[in-house]
């Protein structure tokens, strides 16, 4: 098993984890995400202020109807006027009315209500428009020099995985496939020498089960730590 090819290959994987650790940090990354972060979240809350405005409208609509409603049915009443003939009549007749116009002036206040809370979200529309304005130039602003960053990053991770696919060819494909089981699920490196002395995984530390040692212990002898899972070879 050509175990110090596949040590060297990790170290290039080492090295791309570098540089993808180096492109993530970097100032011009940071300030990018930051600009993008703060665009995404007010957009979000855009997209509910909208929800908020619609709601209103509804709410206005609705309320509009049931202020059309009551007019019409004072109207009537004041038709009704005319035929009144008796005092209670007249009595009962002043009653309903003023019912009615005590609603109508609930649905007044309202309507008021909800005019004061849309002049609200006008002045939070207009920060809205301001915030999303600047946020934007300001991803727009550090495009280029995260790009730049990115692109330069990128060539030499190229060069890197080419050294890697050259690599390859020298490692028997048994060796790799488990390598690259171990890398997907276990923390990094994810292959690691065995401690004979104490028979442990030097991952993690963990001291190892008599059978899986002693296969450790043979020619070739490769394991999967069951604690970390990481590829463990014998030195
Ligand atoms: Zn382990």
């Amino acid at each position: 098993m050509n175990i110090e090819g596949m040590l060297r290959y990790q170290g290039l994987d080492r090295e791309l984890n570098q540089l993808n650790e180096k492109f993530r940090t970097s100032d011009a990354t940071v300030q990018y995400n930051r600009y993008m972060k703060l665009y995404k979240q007010t957009i979000e809350d855009g997209k509910r202020m909208s929800g908020a405005i619609g709601e209103h409208f509804v709410n206005i609509e609705r309320l509009t109807k049931q202020y059309e409603k009551l007019i019409a049915e004072i109207d009537e009443y004041y038709k009704g006027v005319d035929e009144i003939d008796d005092l209670k009549q007249a009595d009962y007749y002043e009653k309903q009315l003023l019912k009615l116009y005590s609603s109508l002036e609930s649905i007044e206040k309202e309507l008021d209500n909800v005019r004061k809370e849309l002049v609200k979200l006008d002045a939070d529309a207009k920060a809205f428009f301001s915030n999303v304005n600047a946020y934007f130039m300001g991803v727009k602003k550090c495009t280029p020099e995260m790009e730049k960053v990115k692109s330069e990053i990128q060539s030499k991770a190229k060069e890197v995985m080419a050294a890697q696919k050259e690599l390859e060819k020298t490692i028997e494909p048994e060796l790799v496939q488990k390598y690259k089981k171990a890398k997907e699920v276990a923390k990094f490196p994810p292959l690691v020498p065995f401690d004979e002395a104490t028979s442990s995984c030097m991952g993690c530390g963990l001291e190892l089960s008599k059978d899986i040692a002693a296969k450790l212990r043979q020619e070739g002898g490769l394991e999967f730590c069951p604690n970390c899972n990481r590829l463990v070879y014998r030195q």
